[in-house]
């Protein structure tokens, strides 16, 4: 473990969509996901000759917004031109930054095994994304590609780490937490499909460093660096040399595969991009205050804590993401907050997790009614669970439905929680009930009856478990435990 944690070196290339309304040098619309491929161009983007760029400001203004809050130093920056040709590139060049990015020497902090890791920054910069190329089959073996170029020109932020991090776990928690921070800052939608890609550089014992390309997904940056960390030890272990290369992750077999060698890197004959000016951030900032205060989630977790009267365990999980935060706070507006965190955190979140379902799939609303009827003893604790399972079942085996599902006109008028609790009489068992279903159970079960009275605690129970059975799992487990005790 020692040494896992000594000799890996690990460092990323962290590219985010931002999401500004129209692309970096031109108007077209970055809101590309839903449309026909190429519908979103124009001369600009599509690298016309005689096209010239504009700069978007949005995009250097939610760029140091970035920056400032990686406790970067902003600067005025340059944009230059990387030469190279790839069909995605119609220009022949993207336009990045290289000399003067934006952000320089920041850092940002990371749970490491109970300890705050502190991960250097080395800078952030924006740049232009090229189009999309779709291979017909696997990319070494694909006969031909398709091009979109609605992806040409949308605005990306690069974030570099210096090689700070040492194991895949910590990778993943700060992608994890990156991600959190662009949220709460409003530049950046996690749930756009490719809009986080991910470029890792390892290398193990000070050895040659291997650069893992274009991982699309959260998960995989751990996964690729897994496999990476291991065809690296395996090749040592053999006594070979590892060489410098660029690899791509192929997600769907979990694999790295060699893309070129040293030899083969391209030199980008970086120069000034001669069509743009130097930007200076700090006055453009100022040109667009921000509409609310943005809060970050250290700051919210603190807020949680005092406005809400939570513990600091359960603020951190709820501001764990913005989305997550933002749930909560529609629900705790509306029920004693404290009931609605372990709610969310101790029932939901677990419920999601199973099913690998998101927040969309049950409202704050149908949350609020579940929490009041439980509340209010219309339904116990257990039954307010099994209605979260049942709409989440819904959701998750669409066609398949192996529940009752209410009918869609029901749900409009008096909202789903009621009607599945109608429609299954999931009602809680009325007092006169319980004590019907306690006094059957003392009659059939003396023997647990007398384990009580010679004071065995798990006759109690016993007893209790019968009642639920004979109630369907409705009755009040507190009522039920006190009028059995009450009988006895
Ligand atoms: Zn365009």
């Amino acid at each position: 473990m020692i040494t896992e944690r000594t000799d890996v070196v690990i460092g990323l290339e962290v590219h985010v969509q931002l999401t500004t309304q129209s692309k970096l040098f031109c108007g077209c619309s970055t809101r590309y996901q839903d449309s026909e491929p190429n519908t979103h161009t124009c001369p600009i983007c599509l690298g016309l000759p005689g096209s010239l760029p504009v700069i978007n400001e949005m995009a250097v203004v939610y760029a140091e917004r970035v920056a400032k809050a990686l406790n970067c130093s902003v600067q005025r920056t340059q944009f230059y031109r990387k030469n190279y040709y790839y069909p995605d590139l119609p220009k022949g060049f993207q336009i990045s930054q290289y000399d003067f990015p934006l952000g320089i020497n920041g850092h940002m902090t990371v749970d490491s095994e109970g300890q705050e890791r502190k991960i250097r920054i080395r800078r952030v910069h924006i740049e232009e994304d090229p189009g999309k190329l779709t291979y017909r089959g696997t990319i070494e073996k694909a006969q031909y590609s398709l091009i979109d170029y609605n992806r040409s020109g949308v605005p990306l932020l690069e974030v570099v780490t210096e090689p700070d991090l040492r194991t895949p776990k910590e990778a993943r928690r700060f992608i994890n937490k990156l991600r959190n921070i662009l949220e709460y800052l409003d530049v950046f939608d996690g749930n756009l499909e490719g809009s986080l890609r991910v470029d890792a550089n390892v290398s193990i014992s000070g050895g040659k460093r291997a650069e893992v390309k274009n991982i699309s997904s959260y998960k995989g940056v751990e996964k690729a660096l897994l496999f990476e960390i291991t065809r690296q030890r395996n090749l040592l272990r053999r006594g070979i040399h590892i060489t410098q290369e660029t690899r791509h992750f192929d997600e769907a077999r979990g694999i790295t595969i060699s893309l070129r060698s040293k030899e083969q890197e391209h030199d980008y004959r970086y120069f000034p991009e001669p069509d743009l000016t130097q930007v200076d951030p700090e006055p453009l900032v100022k040109q667009f205050p921000q509409q609310v205060e943005i809060e970050l989630p250290d700051a919210k977790r603190r807020r949680f804590v005092e406005k809400y009267r939570i513990s600091d365990y359960l603020a951190k999980v709820l501001t764990a993401s913005k989305p997550l935060a933002d749930y909560y706070e529609m629900v705790a507006a509306l029920v004693d907050p404290s009931v609605a965190a372990s709610w969310v955190v101790d029932v939901l979140q677990g419920e999601l997790n199973y099913r690998d379902l998101t927040l969309d799939a049950f409202s704050p609303e149908d949350l609020v009614d579940v929490i009041t009827h439980v509340t209010d003893g219309t339904i116990t604790e257990k039954v307010g669970v099994e209605v979260i399972r049942t709409v989440l079942d819904q959701s998750c085996s669409s066609g398949d439905i192996k529940v009752r599902v209410p009918s869609v006109g029901a749900i409009a008028s008096v909202g789903k929680v009621e009607v599945i609790i109608d429609e299954q009489e999931l009602h809680a068992v009325p007092t006169e009930q319980i004590t019907t279903a306690v006094k059957q159970a003392i009659e059939e079960n003396p023997q647990a009856v007398a384990d009580y009275r010679s004071g065995k605690k798990g006759a109690l129970n016993f007893l209790v478990g019968q009642v639920m059975k004979k109630t369907r799992g409705r009755a009040d487990p507190t009522l039920t435990n006190r009028l059995i005790q009450e009988q006895l």
